[in-house]
């Protein structure tokens, strides 16, 4: 650090993304990413006209993208903004709209934490239950901006769209920003809410469920009056904030849902298999909606298993934390993947006598 460095950011903690390694080949199921690639339909777009009109500044709206979702979703087009990745859609959003503070649970996505303190914003942190699920009282009457990621993540667990109405209508004079990264993969949408509340913004990514992690693409859904104070915050820090090449390739990708819907069948039919062939080895695995499993064995260490893995080839990710710390969180990849998972483990808990 230097001597020059913001003094508020002298002691925060940044972000610690999962590893992306260069060299040896893992079988990489630490960052849910898709193992598939992107639908054919992606691959074609690019071509050498689009490459060619790389010389001028992107849309200024995402175009063609924002216009394919708001058709896709049911929404005007005005009711959708894009940008750099989710990231930093919840980035945008905690400026615009977390001056009062914000609140989310203890085990949840690791850069609210982040951005609340980069922007120096009140944080008001609620425990999970014992079992790692939310408490959905526990959010209603808040002094603060709510974020909630559903599915949970790293938990994977999905809370019912009852439960996150409440929340909404009882925080009438708050945004409830409910981040759907993982939502393509058996949980409901609380998409239809932003009828119901002018206070609700749902977040969403290409990363995960559109294998697109490289590309940089997420979206936020509200009324107009939200996303026009999202648009004056990103106008006034990045207003081409979604390069011409990803807008394109975005598009393309929601014009192929049939090929996204499959790929979302086949992880989650993979899900299927490797919590029954993880919890009959005496796992502990929580009951995922997304791409990843969160899931500990009574008998090993969390970071026992994550290095034994990593041995075998196997990158999976484990996170600190009091409760979490035995955890392996682990990227649903193809059915093949996952049996290699399986088989690896089970030949570490052999080797430990654990089996
Ligand atoms: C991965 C993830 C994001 C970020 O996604 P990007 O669009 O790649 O920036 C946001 N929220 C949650 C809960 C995530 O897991």
């Amino acid at each position: 650090m230097s001597r020059f460095l913001n003094r508020q950011l002298q002691p925060m903690k940044a972000y610690t993304p999962g590893e992306q390694p260069s060299g040896r080949t893992f079988i990489k199921l630490n960052t849910n990413e898709s193992p598939y690639p992107p639908s054919p339909a992606v691959i074609r777009a690019v071509n050498e006209a689009l490459l060619n009109d790389l010389r001028l500044y992107s849309s200024l709206t995402g175009s063609p993208l924002r216009e394919a979702l708001a058709e896709q979703l049911g929404v005007e087009a005005d009711q959708v903004v894009v940008a750099n990745g989710s990231d930093e859609i919840l980035a945008l959003a905690m400026y615009a709209f977390g001056e009062r503070g914000v609140t989310y649970p203890d085990v949840t996505y690791g850069f609210y934490q982040v951005w609340a303190d980069f922007y120096g914003l009140k944080r008001r942190v609620v425990r999970l239950t014992g079992d790692f699920t939310i408490r959905p009282e526990d959010f209603h009457r808040n002094e603060a901006m709510v974020l909630l990621a559903n599915p949970n993540a790293p938990t994977g667990i999905a809370l019912e769209l009852d439960a996150l109405r409440e929340i909404a209508r009882k925080n009438p004079d708050h945004i409830v920003l409910i981040d759907e990264a993982y939502i393509a993969f058996g949980a409901e949408s609380a998409l239809p809410l932003i009828d119901e509340f002018e206070n609700v913004l749902i977040v969403r990514t290409f990363s995960k469920s559109h294998a697109l992690a490289g590309a940089r693409l997420g979206y936020a859904v509200g009324n107009e009056a939200l996303i026009r104070d999202l648009d004056k915050v990103r106008f006034s820090f990045h207003p081409y904030n979604v390069n011409a090449l990803s807008a394109h390739l975005g598009a393309a990708a929601i014009a192929d849902r049939a090929y996204y819907d499959d790929l979302s069948k086949k992880i989650i039919a993979a899900r299927a298999y490797t919590m029954e062939a993880l919890t009959g080895m005496g796992f502990e695995a929580l009951d995922s909606s997304a791409n990843f499993i969160f899931a500990r064995h009574p008998m090993l260490y969390g970071d026992a298993y994550v290095q034994k893995l990593r041995e075998r080839g196997i990158l999976v990710r484990r996170f600190d934390g009091e409760r979490i710390a035995d955890f392996a969180r682990i990227t649903i990849g193809t059915i093949s993947q996952m049996e290699r998972v399986v088989s690896e483990t089970r030949d570490i808990l052999r080797e430990e006598n654990y089996l």
